[in-house]
Order: C-alpha cells, then sequence, then structure tokens
C-alpha cells in the first residue's frame, strides 16, 4: 500500500533493508532490520516507500520509539533526552512534533457552541440544501442533505455525534419547522434563535463561496452552458 496516498496496488519496484530504531531494552539501543519496500504508484506516478503502520514520518524510527520520546519531551530537555538516547537534537525535535501531532489528532477538534443554519437554493431554486456555519468562528462548517427536511437536518447532527451535539449552546436559525425539531431533538439543551436576518446575514460571503462551488460542480468541469 502506498505511503504517500493509500493505494493498494499488487506488486512492488524494489525492496531494501533497513534499520529501525526502536524501544530500548535492558539499557541496550534496540534497532530492527526490516525490509521495506518501494511501489510504483499508479494515484502518485510516483515510486513510494509502502505505508508501515508501526513507522512514523520518518522511517527509522518506529512509532513506540517515536511516542516515548515524545513523553519523556514533557519533562526533561531535548537536550538531556539526546544524550540519554545517543540522538542528535533535531531529531529528537522532529520526533516530539510527530507525537504532538498524534496527541492532537486523538484529541479531535472542539465541538461548535454556536452554530447557524440556513438553507440554499441550487439549481434555479427547485433544489434545497443546509449550510450550517459556526458563528464565532464565522466559518461554514457542515454543507449537506438531499432538501430542507428534518431527515437531512439530522444528518448533520449525526456526523458531529452526540457528544459534539450536546455541546452546542444556541442555534441561530429561521422560523423553518423541520430545523427546530431537528435541533430540539439532537441537541436538546441548545437554546434556537429566530433571527436569521441578523445574524446570518454576515455569513453571506461564506455561503456565497458554497453556492458557487456547487453550482461548478453540477455544471460539471467545463462550466459553460453550450446551446443545443
Ligand atoms: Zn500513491
Amino acid at each position: 500500500m502506498c505511503g504517500a496516498c493509500g493505494r493498494a496496488q499488487q506488486g512492488f519496484y524494489d525492496r531494501s533493508l533497513r534499520r529501525v530504531r526502536d524501544l530500548s531494552c535492558g539499557g541496550l539501543r534496540i534497532l530492527l532490520a526490516i525490509e521495506v519496500r518501494r511501489l510504483a504508484c499508479r494515484s502518485c506516478r510516483a515510486v513510494k516507500r509502502e505505508r508501515l503502520d508501526f513507522l512514523v514520518d520518518n522511517p527509522r524510527y518506529t512509532k513506540r520509539f517515536a511516542f516515548y520520546v515524545g513523553k519523556r519531551c514533557g519533562s526533561a530537555t531535548i537536550k538531556d533526552i539526546a544524550d540519554e538516547l545517543e540522538l542528535d537534537w533535531h531529531t529528537v525535535k522532529e520526533l516530539e512534533k510527530q507525537y504532538m501531532r498524534e496527541r492532537l489528532r486523538r484529541a479531535g477538534t472542539p465541538g461548535p457552541k454556536v452554530i447557524g443554519i440556513d438553507e440554499i437554493s441550487i439549481r434555479q431554486g427547485h433544489t434545497y440544501r443546509i449550510v450550517v456555519s459556526e458563528l464565532i468562528r464565522r466559518r461554514p462548517i457542515w454543507f449537506g442533505g438531499a432538501d430542507r427536511s428534518e431527515a437531512s437536518m439530522d444528518e448533520f447532527f449525526k456526523g458531529l455525534g452526540a457528544r459534539k451535539s450536546a455541546g452546542i449552546r444556541l442555534a441561530v436559525m429561521d422560523m423553518w419547522k423541520p430545523f427546530r425539531n431537528s435541533t430540539q431533538r439532537n441537541a436538546a439543551q441548545a437554546s434556537v434563535l429566530f433571527d436569521k436576518f441578523h445574524v446570518v446575514r454576515h455569513l453571506g460571503d461564506a455561503l456565497d463561496k458554497v453556492r458557487k462551488a456547487e453550482y461548478a460542480r453540477l455544471s460539471g468541469s467545463g462550466g459553460c452552458h453550450r446551446p443545443p
């Protein structure tokens, strides 16, 4: 499987033996000898290293070794760790960064506290989609549904998950009953405010962007309408 894009394909381009640093054992440095294959990825159109889930981005270290280094960085200086593990300073710094990235990824993004729900019409007004925006950061966070029904609105809360839905404090929307019903069922603690015109108006620019992108997608890649 391609380490860059994840495409799976048969056969390989070449292989080589690589020494990979793993957790020390009894004060001894442990190096694993691993055969690493490369493949000529048809998606990347380039020769790429295969994906090995136990290695970090830098293929000379295992994940558990990187995590050990990252954790130690919480209580010791980079120089001390470098001396202890016989690594150079930049390597320790890089492994710590990967450890922090992984921790952020596992923690996930914080849920929205204040959301705005709006419908937009596409295809000359015959079709609707729902746009949910995070009003504090003023950005759209969800675009979807098949129409403006309660079931379509439920999709947003389903994607967000029960825990983050429970963190929503305020939902701003127009007086469209399906939006209100769905919100009250999926985020019962949230206050509902009907004030489309005052609060949601500043999102006009963001909505326009989404609308234009959707138009472009629906009218094909060319984007021009030829006469029949
Ligand atoms: Zn690839």
